[in-house]
This record gives C-alpha cells, structure tokens and sequence, in this order.
C-alpha cells in the first residue's frame, strides 16, 4: 500500500492532526531494511527479539484517544522501533518531552538510531522495565503502553497527572484497550480488543521460562 492510500483511509475515522503527524514520520525508517517497502501495510511487522512495530491504524488510535496536545510531557511503555514515540513527538511539538521505556536494550539503541535518520529530537529513550513507569520526570500528562499488561500498573496510575490519560491494553489471550483517565479518582473505560505482545516487568507478566 502507498502511504498516502493508508492516510487517506483514515479520514474521518481519525483527528486529521494525528494523520498530518502520521504524514510526516517516514516508517520505513522504523523497519528492518529487508521490510522498508511494506512501511505502508497497515499491519505488525517484526523488529526483531520477537517484538513488533504496531500497525500504522493503532497508533493512530492510541493517539487520537490520547488527544495529545503542544507541550504536553508524555511517557511511553515499550519504545520498539520508536515510530509511536516519533509520531507523539510530531503532536506534542518542540515544547513537550516524550520519555519512551524499552525494556530490550539493543531496540533501545535501534530505537535511538531510527528517530535521529527520521530528525525526531523530542524523545529521550530510557532502557528499562516500563511497568513501574518513569518516576524521573513524573508525572505525566499522558502516558502510552505498547505491551499488554495483567491489570494497570499502580505505577502508571501514580505517574499520570490529574487531568491525565493514559491507554494500555489489558488482558492475555482476549486483550482490551482501556482509556485510563484520572480526575479525582479513575475512570476507566473499555475500547476495543487488541492484540500487543505481553509487557513483561515487575508489575507485568512474568519473562517466559523464569
Ligand atoms: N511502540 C513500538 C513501535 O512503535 O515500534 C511498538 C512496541 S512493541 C508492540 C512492544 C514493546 O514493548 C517491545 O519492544 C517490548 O520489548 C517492550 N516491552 C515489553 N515489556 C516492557 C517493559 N516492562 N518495559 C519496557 N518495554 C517493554
């Protein structure tokens, strides 16, 4: 598929902001050399460690659900190839930060790699376990999980300013997206069914064969 035939089947389904931000972030920088020429497939593709890069159609949902806004500081859970971190950053503009957890240190340095060739300088990559979040640069205005989780992390929850959203799925086997939003207590509401790969930490699953 072209790129401008999978934004255009956006329209109306998506916040046009978040297809012009789609617009500008190239993904076949994000890939694999040998799957640069399907960037425009809307769909997983493998980046290696077993992990994916998500179809182009969910991070723009998971954006859209976000409604990232200029300046916003922002944590993302599973960093991959850093195409999701480089479209926020595109929403967030130069004012606003996003701090992208991966747990795998070599996509980490690849993620790293992948936004500079792209120009993306608004997104600081941290190795790490995401399910405990970022305490750092708590708290966030929104917070982004890429990874399945058993039920939301307290830690997130902690992370997540007043007025805060977040998305993460939920759930092994059937998946939900929930939109997390923090008002005076949280307000949880369910998506869609997805399908991420598990988010494996402390406050995730556990690593398979440990
Ligand atoms: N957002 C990514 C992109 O645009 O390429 C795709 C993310 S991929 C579906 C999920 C990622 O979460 C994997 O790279 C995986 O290594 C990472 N992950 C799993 N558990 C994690 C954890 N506890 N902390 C940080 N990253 C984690």
């Amino acid at each position: 598929m072209r790129k401008e035939q999978l934004l255009e089947g956006m329209k109306g389904r998506i916040n046009p902001r978040v297809i012009e931000a789609m617009e500008k972030v190239p993904r076949e920088l994000f890939l694999p050399e040998a799957l640069a020429s399907r960037a425009y497939d809307d769909t997983p593709l493998p980046i290696g460690y077993g992990q994916t890069i998500s179809a182009p159609h969910m991070v723009a949902i998971m954006c859209d659900l976000l409604d990232l806004g200029e300046g916003m500081q922002v944590l993302e859970v599973g960093g991959g190839s850093g195409y999701h971190a480089a479209v926020m950053a595109q929403l967030i503009g130069p004012e606003g930060r996003v701090y992208s957890v991966e747990r795998i240190p070599e996509l980490r340095s690849w993620a790293q790699e992948n936004l500079r060739r792209a120009g993306i300088k608004n997104v600081i990559l941290v190795e790490g376990d995401g399910s405990l979040g970022l305490e750092k640069h708590a708290p966030y205005d929104r917070i982004s999980v890429a990874a399945t989780a058993p039920h939301v992390p307290e830690s997130l929850k902690a992370q997540l300013k007043t007025g805060g959203k977040m998305v993460i799925p939920v759930g092994i086997g059937y998946q939900e997206l929930l939109l997390v939003t923090r008002k005076d207590g949280f307000v949880v509401e369910e998506m869609m069914g997805v399908a991420f790969v598990p988010l494996i930490g402390e406050q995730g699953f556990r690593e398979p064969g440990r």
